[in-house]
């Protein structure tokens, strides 16, 4: 049934190729999941970077903002007539040392806290440089102050602030080192990064031009040369810082990659407009006016300075609004991919356990059970009908193929029952039917039950009757040598002889084997004798055709007679002389006839 003749292409089996599937199904799942995993990381790290980028670009800023602002009370101080300076401004320039101390520990942390240090090594070392610088410009200044206000030349007092100024753009690699780094984690930082910088530095050149002001104004005279030219320089610088600074906040406006500047930013640009720009603007021009023409400024230093740097600060809020916008960015950007990476997580889990669960269903609801099926097939094969078959899940094609499987099972279970029953049939009809299925002659019970029947009408009649015994002689050999299909049918062609020997109302039956019998009514021993002979001659004489090209067959016969005469009309005695008369014949030489004989 299913036993193949040809050997399959390949042995891989359904269980095989299940494995095979479902490890190549997780594979495909664990290598999608990953390459989405190390992108949506890979912006999770640079949203974290940027982060970090703008905190360090703060504390920069930050830095140089403190310097800037500490050159207040310090050019204040060099301006001073009273030896050591007032109590006042004594007590202002430490509280603004203090704080710039403040902002350059704070810078160094940062710079230390960095996890790739060696990336701004540059940038620590030249931090270390300016803190000793500007310890050294404090010292000359120091000194200076202790120097009655006479011996104070104008040279040293220039020496003494450009020191201080000098220190701002040492920070400007720094500064530009940290914008850049925030622009590249996130491209959307570039607006208030560098608008941030632009602020700062806007924020450095008004606080110079302030103090560019502040010698004219306590000499209560008009500009020197000198003084008409380095404004002329720093106003120039603050138009062209005011001018990129307002590109930079248009230019994003129909510019998807730089960002849109938020409210507060908008919010401190218009204050910075109206303060800076607007009012302190005001005040610088009838400053201004009154320095290049006649000197009468209505106006201390101290009171410029108190109308003045208020106004100042305008521009640092919108630093500080540029930065705080830069930095709630990149928070915005960290937390969105730290959302999706928790997403990203719960996807995954619920797919893979979506493909395990389906696994699982295919191999329950197919592999399973098509692995079973097979075995039973298998099974039925052999004949055995034993395996259990698997139980079906649903009503689909597997519950079909099941099915279709026990029906076929049970077919075979009947047609197993009905081939016993006909193989029972045929050995009951065998043993009750009366013709030798070989030869056609009655078989062995039929001639008993007729042969007794007929001696019981002879002892009742008072006739006599001769029974004879025939054995082939030698007939073991045809078979042997000629197969037993030739031995068949030289049996088949004994029967006929003697078949057409039989008178009416004689009976001829074999007996078993290449063993023949014939009972003869009315008869006398003498005609038994003669007919005995007769049938011997006749069988020797026949040319036995055995088919299959094989020379005709030549066979003899040795025969044992019986008669009632001499022995009686009971059969079964009458089998036993004849019987043993035969087997005379067959010692004397075969081919030959022997009668019982008289009783001893
Ligand atoms: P003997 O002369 O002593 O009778 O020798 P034998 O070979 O005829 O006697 P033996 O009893 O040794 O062998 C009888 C053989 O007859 C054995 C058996 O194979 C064969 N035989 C019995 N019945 C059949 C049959 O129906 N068909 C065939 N072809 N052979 C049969
Ligand atoms: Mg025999
Ligand atoms: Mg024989």
């Amino acid at each position: 049934m299913l036993a193949t003749s040809s050997t399959p292409p390949h042995t891989l089996t359904l269980r095989g190729w299940f494995r095979l599937i479902a490890v190549g199904l997780v594979l495909i799942v664990l290598v999608g999941v990953a390459q989405l995993v190390n992108l949506e990381w890979a912006k999770f790290e640079q949203s974290r970077r940027a982060q970090q980028a703008v905190q360090r670009l703060r504390v920069a800023l930050v830095a140089a903002e403190m310097v800037s602002r500490e050159r207040g009370p310090t050019n204040g101080l060099l301006g001073e007539a009273t030896t050591g300076g007032t109590p006042e401004l004594l007590e202002r320039l430490t509280r603004a040392r203090q704080r710039t101390d403040e902002a350059f520990l704070a810078y160094r942390q940062v710079l230390d806290d960095d996890p790739q240090a060696s990336r701004h090594q540059d940038i620590r070392r030249e931090a270390g440089e300016l803190v000793q610088a500007l310890q050294q410009a404090r010292t000359r200044i120091d000194l200076l102050i202790q120097r009655p206000g006479a011996q104070r030349s104008a040279a040293d007092i220039r020496d003494g602030v450009q020191a201080m100024i000098g220190l701002v753009p040492r920070l400007a690699p720094a500064i530009t080192a940290f914008a850049h780094e925030a622009q590249q984690a996130d491209a959307e930082l570039a607006t208030p990064v560098w608008g941030a910088r632009l602020a700062a530095e806007l924020r450095e050149y008004a606080g110079q031009l302030g103090s560019l002001f502040t010698p004219a104004l306590s000499r209560h005279q008009p500009f020197t040369e000198g003084e008409t030219a380095a404004i002329d320089q720093v106003k120039g610088r603050i138009d062209q810082l005011h001018h990129l600074l307002g590109l930079r906040m248009a230019a994003t406006d129909g510019a998807p990659e730089g960002g849109q500047p938020g409210g507060a930013v908008r919010a401190a640009q218009a204050a910075m407009a109206q303060r800076y720009f607007g009012n302190a603007a005001r005040l610088l021009g009838e400053v201004e006016r009154a320095g290049r023409t006649h000197g009468r400024y209505g106006l201390t230093p101290a009171e410029f300075a108190a109308r003045y740097v208020p106004d100042m600060d305008a521009i640092i809020e919108l630093r500080d609004a540029l930065l705080s916008e830069a930095e709630q960015r990149s928070i915005d950007a960290h937390e969105r991919s730290r959302r999706s990476l928790a997403w990203l997580a719960g996807l995954t889990s619920a797919l893979m356990a979506l493909v395990l669960v389906m696994l699982l269903l295919i191999r329950q609801r197919v592999v399973q059970p098509l692995m079973q099926a097979a075995e039973a097939l298998h099974a039925m094969g052999r004949g055995d009908l034993s395996p259990a078959l698997p139980e079906p899940r649903a009503h689909d094609e597997v519950a079909a193929i099941i099915g279709g499987i026990e029906a076929l099972r049970q077919q075979s279970r009947v047609r197993g029952d009905l081939e016993r029953e006909r193989d029972r049939l045929i050995e009951t009809l065998r043993e009750q039917s009366s013709t030798d299925f070989l030869t056609g002659l009655p078989n062995r019970r039929a001639f008993f039950e007729a042969a007794e029947a007929e001696m019981a009408r002879a002892r009742r009649h008072g006739f006599g009757v001769v029974l004879l015994l025939l054995d082939v002689d030698h007939f073991k050999r045809v078979n042997d040598q000629l197969g037993h299909t030739a031995g068949d049918l030289a049996l088949v062609a004994v029967a006929g002889v003697l078949h057409q020997g039989m008178r009416q109302g004689d009976l001829a039956a074999r007996l078993g084997g290449e063993e023949f019998v014939a009972l003869l009514s009315h008869c006398s021993p003498e005609a038994g004798m003669g007919f005995a002979e007769r049938l011997r001659e006749a069988i020797q004489a026949e040319a036995i055709d055995v088919g299959a090209g094989l020379p005709a067959l030549h066979l003899t016969v040795s025969i044992g007679l019986a008669d009632s005469a001499h022995h009686g009309h009971d059969l079964d005695a009458l089998v036993a002389r004849a019987d043993q008369a035969m087997y005379r014949a067959k010692h004397g030489g075969r081919n030959r006839i022997e009668w019982a004989g008289r009783p001893t």
